[in-house]
């Protein structure tokens, strides 16, 4: 997307495998997950990734309204993908445009098979994934998010889907794609899976690999799956320590 620096830079990695922002090829911008911090909402989490931060709303499972579009047998999972305007370097105009219409069909594909929806037939669950500041990898950090939201929400699951991106920058596979390889990188690759199944959810790709290459990233973003699934974990856990500390008593505030 190269709207948005005018300039390519003049290299994306140095020969010692150095990229621009100074990360190994195979490592992940910082992650931080807080899970439930909106009081409204029946589940939620807030994700830190790089320079991404995304909150994700979960509500139902609830009544759908239009009634004709429920189905008999099952929940229907609705996800909205939003970019506020003050998400991007240049404003972004408000509202729904073709690229957040298929990030969110993306991100309900990517979720739908981690749920047990037919145990609320004629219902929805809607998942709302706002991103207030945008850098890259928003789809898999929205994902990443919306699953620990549904958990929080208490939606019955075969696990947390967990998601990230890998992509190639000449040579090199760059795992956790940055802003800058993302405009002028050759290659990138989204992948989401259920780590406890080994089970691969959503698999995208921009620009060309080799089929060795894509193997190799494939096995990168599976790799890198796996620590997010901790991370996600985690900041489950942390939420019912929390509430656990706070009926304890043990908390100051
Ligand atoms: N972006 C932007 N304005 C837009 C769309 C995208 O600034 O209207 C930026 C944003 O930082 C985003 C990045 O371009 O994270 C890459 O967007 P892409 O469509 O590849 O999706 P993503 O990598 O976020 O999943």
């Amino acid at each position: 997307m190269s709207i948005f620096i005018e300039k390519p830079p003049e290299k994306l990695i140095d020969e010692d495998g150095t990229r621009i922002d100074g990360r190994k090829p195979d490592e992940m911008r910082p992650v931080r997950i807080e899970v439930g911090i909106l009081e409204n909402a029946d589940g939620s989490a807030y994700i830190e990734w790089g320079g991404n931060r995304i909150l994700a709303a979960v509500y139902g499972p609830r009544e759908l309204h239009p009634k004709h579009l429920a189905q008999p047998d099952k929940a229907v999972l609705r996800c909205r993908y939003n970019m506020a305007p003050f998400s991007t370097s240049t404003r972004k105009k408000p509202g729904p445009d073709r690229r957040s219409i298929e990030l969110s069909k993306v991100i309900r594909e990517a979720l739908e098979p981690s749920l047990f929806l037919h145990e609320f037939p004629g219902t929805t669950i809607d998942v709302f994934v706002e991103v207030l500041r945008s850098d890259a990898g928003t789809r898999v950090a929205g994902t990443t998010a919306a699953s620990v939201a549904l958990a929080d929400a208490g939606i019955p699951m075969r696990g947390l889907v967990s998601a990230c991106t890998v992509g190639r920058v000449g040579d090199v596979l760059v795992l956790d794609v940055g802003h800058e390889e993302d405009q002028w990188g050759d290659a990138d690759l989204a992948l989401s899976m259920l780590v406890d199944y080994n089970e691969i959810t959503l698999l995208q790709m921009d620009g060309t690999l080799t089929p060795q290459q894509l193997k190799q990233a494939i096995g990168m973003a599976m790799d890198a799956c796996k620590k997010i699934h901790e991370l996600q974990k985690q900041a489950i856990r942390e939420k019912y320590l929390k509430i656990v500390r706070e009926i304890a008593g043990e908390t100051s505030t």
